[in-house]
């Protein structure tokens, strides 16, 4: 990569709050808001679709292998699509919370999205939240988040959404896993959101974005 991309990497564990706050970002910097964890929960929700077990690699990749999958971007959100189709209100299921974790350690399966999602930063100042977009997708982001949260409210967070969501398993395997994995970029500033409302987060972000020279919305 040449220029440094454009790319506010908001990462951190399940439920931590990066979506909402990556969504609002997005809107009022006039920037691109990609969800990579839509697109692990894509992949995952083909390989259910094929009846297949998460933890077979094998069974997995051919899963991959005779999908189309894509990201679009549209009204400035990335969209997912498999096989054409937007599959965007199936992906949060009990079974594809299930089986995701395990879907996104294949080391395959993460060099496709991982592509995608570096061309999607190269195109367009994007707010990208995940797991390893500081560490890994973007190593060479200018602004890096980790927003964190204390397991009972994330658990509580959760609770309130009506979803049935093994966190403490699924962060287990992802920041266990050997490729990528879950962890704090050296150089990302640490947000604890337990006692935060949604708009002291995007203010401390926006505070931090600021003192960093980022003082008005980019061209796109
Ligand atoms: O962000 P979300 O909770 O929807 O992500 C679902 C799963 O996708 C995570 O638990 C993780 O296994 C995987 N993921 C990932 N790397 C990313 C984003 C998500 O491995 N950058």
């Amino acid at each position: 990569m040449s220029a440094i991309p454009q790319v506010i990497a908001l990462d951190g564990p399940a439920a931590s709050g990066k979506s909402s706050v990556a969504r609002v970002l997005a809107s009022r910097l006039g920037w691109i808001y990609v969800n990579t964890g839509n697109m692990y929960r894509a992949a995952t929700w083909a390989v259910v679709e094929a009846g297949v077990d998460a933890t077979d690699e094998a069974a997995v990749l051919r899963v991959m292998g005779a999908i189309s999958l894509e990201v679009t971007v549209e009204k400035r959100h990335s969209i997912v699509r498999v096989n054409g189709r937007d599959i965007e209100s199936e992906l949060n299921s009990e079974a594809v919370n299930r089986a995701v974790s395990h879907v996104a350690s294949v080391e395959a399966v993460r060099s496709q999205l991982v592509a995608m999602q570096q061309r999607l930063g190269q195109e367009h100042p994007v707010v990208m939240e995940g797991r390893d977009i500081g560490t890994f997708v973007f190593p060479d982001a200018p602004y890096k988040f980790y927003i964190d949260a204390h397991e009972d409210v994330r658990l509580a967070r959760r609770g309130l959404q009506g979803q049935a969501d093994a966190l403490q398993e699924r962060d287990r395997i992802d920041s266990t896993r050997k490729v990528a994995p879950l962890m704090v970029a050296e150089d990302a500033v640490i947000i604890d959101s337990s006692h935060l409302t949604l708009e002291q987060v995007v203010a401390r972000v926006m505070e931090i974005l600021h003192e960093r020279g980022l003082t008005s919305p980019a061209p796109h």
